[in-house]
């Protein structure tokens, strides 16, 4: 077993630094895993630049794919892995013990302590080397892994985490049936991956919005099975939506747009009576203008937040890689080293000059 390793330690906002440090002796119930991708979402990028507070400091990451390099006993036995096995980590740690981890929706759990998971929790708490950032990542007794084929590349094998989200706020919250008509708003990796979720669900028409410098990702939509794209700057969507879905509005409405708080007070517009509006996005705590609440009542619209993945829904994203049915490369921009990440960061975020992301990942040992 290595007894140092690599790690981008997050200091304070926007302050990344590459440090050697020392993997401590495993105990029975965990586990070393040698990080083989980290996939990069928006919410590391709200992490870099301190929008979503942390305690610092920390080794980012929580989209950790993996080879098993050590095990203890009862880690091995309780999650039926072994050394050399891959796995996909769950970014959440849930305590196992609280209301919510009983009730399943160990999404909720605060039993440890605010969010607490791969990525968000700092350096001075034992083992230390919780996120994914790294060379090695240290797995936690109540760490949840999911078995993984080894022969998928790692850059496409790590895209459980945003199709685990499409599975779980497209599909598995609005109770997404074969024939439902979908919106999607927001086409980004989260927003792509409800359209791959949606249409294995056999949902359709599906309808994926955007703007007019997404005109590149409507295309990818389209690839991955969206009936129709929509333009907002350019079109009028409440008026194509109306008449894409026999002048009914949506079955399902999901909004996973950035930081926009307008597409929320749409997403009521486009939504049809007795319909279901996920909201997905976060909008960096902003009000949002516009919104008429009577639309809720009067067409009887139920209205869910999602956040996190479900257990269930990261093994339909994994079976749905396995399979390879989707052609998920077209979605995968960029691969970063390790020494990167701030770069792999600024990318994501679209800081990055001439760059444009879909979904990114770090590539430690390359
Ligand atoms: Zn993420
Ligand atoms: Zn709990």
């Amino acid at each position: 077993m290595p007894r140092t390793t690599r790690a981008i330690v997050q200091t304070g906002p926007r302050a990344l630094e590459l440090r050697e440090l020392p993997i401590p002796e495993l105990d029975a119930d965990r586990a070393l895993l040698r990080v083989e991708a980290c996939g990069i979402c928006g919410s590391d990028a709200e992490q870099y630049t301190g929008v979503l507070p942390m305690r610092f400091p920390l080794v980012p990451g929580h989209e950790p794919l993996g080879i098993i390099e050590a095990i203890g006993d009862r880690a091995a036995r309780r999650w039926g892995v072994n050394v050399g096995d891959r796995v996909a980590v769950e970014a959440l740690i849930p305590c196992a013990h609280c209301g919510d981890c009983l009730g399943g929706q160990y999404q909720r759990c605060r039993g440890r302590g605010g969010l607490f998971g791969h990525g968000y929790v700092p350096l001075a708490r034992a083992p230390g080397l919780w996120g994914a950032y790294a060379d090695y990542m240290l797995l936690d007794e109540h760490s949840i892994v999911h078995r993984m084929r080894a022969d998928i590349p790692a850059g496409l094998a790590v895209m459980f985490n945003p199709l685990g989200a499409g599975f779980r706020w497209a599909v598995e919250i609005p109770n997404t049936r074969p024939g439902d008509s979908l919106v999607i708003l927001g086409p980004g990796q989260r927003g792509l991956a409800s359209v791959i979720a949606a249409r294995a669900a056999g949902a359709g028409p599906i309808i994926v919005t955007g703007l007019t410098r997404d005109a590149p990702k409507l295309a990818l939509a389209r690839v991955f099975g969206a009936d129709h794209t929509i333009d907002v700057e350019q079109e009028d969507a409440r008026a194509r939506i109306h008449a894409l879905t026999g002048g009914r509005g949506a079955d399902v409405v999901v909004e996973v747009s950035a930081n926009a708080a307008e597409p929320v007070a749409e997403s009521l517009r486009y939504v049809a009576p007795g319909g279901t509006v996920v909201l997905a996005g976060v909008k960096g705590f902003k009000p949002v203008p516009d919104f008429v609440s009577d639309l809720i009542v009067l067409k009887e619209v139920t209205l869910k937040g999602a956040f996190g993945v479900t257990h269930r829904a990261y093994e339909q994203a994994i079976r749905l890689i396995e399979s390879g049915t989707v052609p998920l490369a077209q979605m995968h921009t960029h691969d970063f080293p390790l020494e990167q990440a701030e770069l792999a960061i600024q990318t994501l975020a679209g800081e990055a000059p001439g760059e444009a992301s879909i979904h990114s990942c770090l590539l430690p040992g390359t």
